[in-house]
């Protein structure tokens, strides 16, 4: 199926309030294209030069959302631009993102990483952390940064009912959240292998790759 058959199917299983993160890691620009002109604006990468030079290739009206790992030394090549920072793994990240939206004259929405996979190679805060930042409204050190919600990744299994333990353990530290008044709006799960799982335990972001634009070498 081409790009555009497969973002209208794929947008027609989903409810309103649940939006699309189309990744495009390692995809052409033409790709891009196609999704775009089958009405996609917002696109995921997973490294922040790649990121860059598409942006600067491609309409100004895209909404560019980095998902991958970061590397602080790189926040500067974005922070112009990005709309979205899902993979904030660890203060010192939200420290260079602040220091960079300030000199930007920006505020750079982002997201916080949770680790909710049993891999160890998955990134992310741990509940416990997550609870503590809430609590201590550690967010308002951070003037130019607007903390929008949590973001997680399930483990890489075929078990479903794993998968959907681990997205029903996000969605409640996401409403506890709420509960204490954090303002959060976006809980960013599900990816091409398990979203219907996740946006069955709540999710309203999900990041799709492959399904959209086909398998990466
Ligand atoms: C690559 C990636 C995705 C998309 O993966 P697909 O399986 O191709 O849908 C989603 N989220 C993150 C963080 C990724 O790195």
């Amino acid at each position: 199926m081409s790009i555009s058959n497969q973002l209208h199917s794929l947008r027609k299983q989903l409810a309103p309030d649940v939006s699309l993160v189309a990744v495009s890691k390692t995809k052409p620009l033409a790709d891009i294209e196609a999704a775009y002109q089958a009405g996609q604006r917002v696109f995921g990468e997973n490294k922040i030069q790649e990121m860059a030079h598409k942006w600067e290739q491609l309409p100004k009206d895209i909404e560019w959302h980095m998902i991958g790992h970061i590397q602080t030394n790189k926040i500067k090549y974005m922070a112009p631009f990005v709309s979205l920072v899902h993979g904030v793994d660890r203060i010192k990240v939200l420290t260079e993102l602040q220091k960079q939206a300030e000199k930007n004259n920006r505020v750079i929405s982002c997201l916080l990483q949770v680790h909710i996979a049993t891999e160890e190679t998955k990134f992310g805060f741990s509940a416990t952390e997550i609870e503590a930042f809430i609590r201590e409204k550690s967010f308002e050190n951070f003037k130019n940064l607007q903390i929008k919600g949590l973001m997680g990744m399930a483990s890489f299994t075929t078990d479903k009912r794993q998968i959907s333990g681990e997205f029903k353990g996000l969605k409640k530290l996401y409403d506890w959240c709420c509960s204490q008044g954090s303002n959060f709006e976006v809980l960013s799960m599900g990816m091409s292998g398990d979203y219907p799982e996740a946006i069955a335990q709540g999710s309203n972001m999900i990041r799709v790759g492959s399904l959209i634009f086909g398998s990466r070498n």
